[in-house]
């Protein structure tokens, strides 16, 4: 069975040019190869436990992280395109969401995740292909076929890598978020000297980011743009370098200018989780925008309350980044 599964995924219909695709991916669009290893990183994470593929989140992180391993950084990959375009291949079967039947029957194309969302559940595999991807050793193989197939010998390394940062990472955010619920003392763990960096990285950012369902926890900001990003970052607030803490609790998710200012020390947050405003931002030429409109506004912290900020490290910020008022 697996042997139709590996013919179907040497010869997927891709848009060939080479004014448009480069050396790299053979001439050759990355999309539908690209989403297919993203979708195998699902199944390895054991995430997808029925035969549904949902194009959400997740799956768009993943998509865009193998993109950046092989595409220029002014080129951008969407999620969408290959989500409904791979309905042509035979085993992807778009679902359509109830009342939406004749929108999808009539699309000629879906290009942007949110249109997507709102028009289909997700994709069923065939049966069989579903059951191959269960089985690590299958999804190895189709894993194989799929980088040899589509993209040039020196950037294989880099999508192989890709692949085992993207287990680890998942692994060790369910371990960070698991070591937080049970209320354990914010203390780096043993294991993070045994995850590679970037796994960390990405593994602090899927933990703190989820926790927050994408929400700024200061302004409260919650973008996804049509082709999957998110506008919020997974910020330390007791950065890395100083104590090496990758707990949930010593994070928060914030937008670029949320970030950027608590970074600074021109925000901050009080023991009773409200946002406090240094005096520097009203200074000088500084025309701080909303950011005024937050002071002593509570924090948007994560559903579980397990996983709010720890407020020793938020004392450390107020003491040691914060640029007064002093408390
Ligand atoms: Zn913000």
């Amino acid at each position: 069975m697996i042997a139709k599964y590996i013919k179907q995924f040497a010869n997927l219909r891709t848009d060939a040019s080479p004014a448009r695709w480069s050396e790299a991916t053979r001439h050759r669009a990355p999309h539908k190869p690209l989403l297919l290893l993203a979708v195998m990183d699902l199944f390895a994470q054991g995430t997808i436990t029925s035969n549904l593929i949902e194009p959400n989140p997740d799956l768009g992180e993943l998509f865009t992280l193998y993109w950046a391993r092989v595409m220029p950084p002014d080129q951008r990959g969407n999620l969408a395109l290959p989500f409904f375009h791979l309905r042509s291949e035979g085993f992807w079967h778009l679902i359509p969401r109830q009342g939406k039947e004749p929108i999808l029957a009539a699309a000629r194309q879906i290009r942007s995740v949110s249109q997507l969302r709102d028009t289909v559940l997700g994709a069923q595999l065939d049966e069989e292909l579903y059951e191959e991807l269960c089985v690590e050793e299958s999804r190895n193989l189709l894993r194989t076929v799929l980088i040899e197939t589509y993209f040039a010998p020196e950037v294989q390394p880099a999508l192989v890598e890709q692949g085992v940062i993207n287990l680890e990472a998942f692994r060790y955010s369910q371990r960070l978020l698991e070591h937080a619920r049970a209320q354990q003392i914010t203390e780096r763990l043993p294991e993070e000297e045994i995850y590679r960096p970037a796994a960390r990285n990405q593994g602090f950012r899927r933990a703190v980011i989820t926790a927050y369902n994408h929400r700024c926890a200061l302004c409260g900001i919650r973008m996804l743009t049509p082709d999957g990003h998110t506008a919020v970052d997974a910020a330390h607030i007791i950065p890395w370098s100083v104590n090496q803490n990758d707990d949930p609790r010593n994070g928060m998710a914030l937008c670029r200018l949320c970030h950027w200012t608590f970074d600074e020390g021109l925000v901050s947050v009080s023991p009773e989780y409200r946002v406090i405003i240094s005096s520097l931002l009203t200074t000088a030429d500084n025309v701080p925008g909303h950011l005024l409109t937050l002071t002593d506004r509570a924090i948007i912290g994560p559903v579980e309350q397990s996983l709010w900020p720890d407020l020793d490290a938020l004392s450390w910020h107020r003491r040691n980044v914060f640029r007064g008022p002093e408390l």
